[in-house]
């Protein structure tokens, strides 16, 4: 008896079963409603990964919407968030060294370069339908960056999403997070450190983006 269990454990650890396991793509999704201005159809998804579409890769960088592709960030002190697992380490690096340059800064009392922007609150990869076509039920069409986890959002509530803001003045709306002010603490401007750094990563800031809205929490390699 004792052999025949013996010979059959012998047996199953035999069997090749990562060959047979194909590698699968799981993720949780919303529909931004334009009618109802909230977020509407939550649904988990999970197929093969070999069975991705188009819309669930992102073409510049190859990131997928699958959470099995995405690297958690670890800053001290802040909620961990998720990113696209080619970008995840150089993010990492970078967002530690603001943090240490930060923290030497308030040490130092004579500095003559540009305030640095400490890193107060960071959100990534978050998977969801806000930016494309709408359908006939007012619901967006396709993925966000942040679907990708190639985007990243610092410090929301120093750093607001404005829409009717061609250039930015008192005229700007206000859409979601809090006001951006120059010299706030925690706002970011186009002399940050933070941005200086992240465009060496291939990043554009929101803050800069061509267009209506101006997102100045927000970075992605196309900065929408
Ligand atoms: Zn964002």
């Amino acid at each position: 008896m004792k052999l025949l269990l013996l010979f059959s454990i012998l047996l199953i650890s035999l069997i090749p079963t990562t060959s047979f396991a194909e590698k699968s793509c799981t993720y949780t999704t919303y529909k931004w409603n334009t009618v109802q201005r909230k977020a509407v159809d939550f649904k988990t998804v999970q197929h093969p990964y070999s069975a991705l579409q188009g819309r669930e890769i992102d073409k510049q960088t190859g990131c997928t919407v699958c959470q099995e592709d995405q690297i958690e960030i670890t800053i001290t002190g802040l909620k961990p968030v998720k990113m696209c697992k080619i970008l995840a380490e150089d993010l990492q690096h970078l967002l530690l060294e603001q943090v240490e340059s930060y923290q030497n800064q308030i040490q130092t009392v004579n500095r003559n370069q540009a305030p640095l922007v400490p890193i107060l609150k960071l959100v990534g990869y978050r998977v969801g339908m806000t930016k494309g076509t709408i359908d006939q039920q007012g619901n967006r069409t396709e993925f966000s960056n942040h679907s990708f986890g190639i985007a990243l959002d610092i410090n929301d509530e120093q750093n607001g999403l404005y829409d009717q803001c061609i250039t930015f003045g008192s005229h700007c709306r206000l859409i979601k997070g809090g006001k951006w002010h120059p010299r706030q603490s925690g706002s970011i401007t186009a002399e940050s450190d933070i941005v200086h750094f992240m465009k060496q990563l291939g990043f554009k800031w929101g803050g800069e983006i061509k267009g209506k809205q101006k997102d100045f929490m927000h970075f992605s390699p196309t900065g929408y």
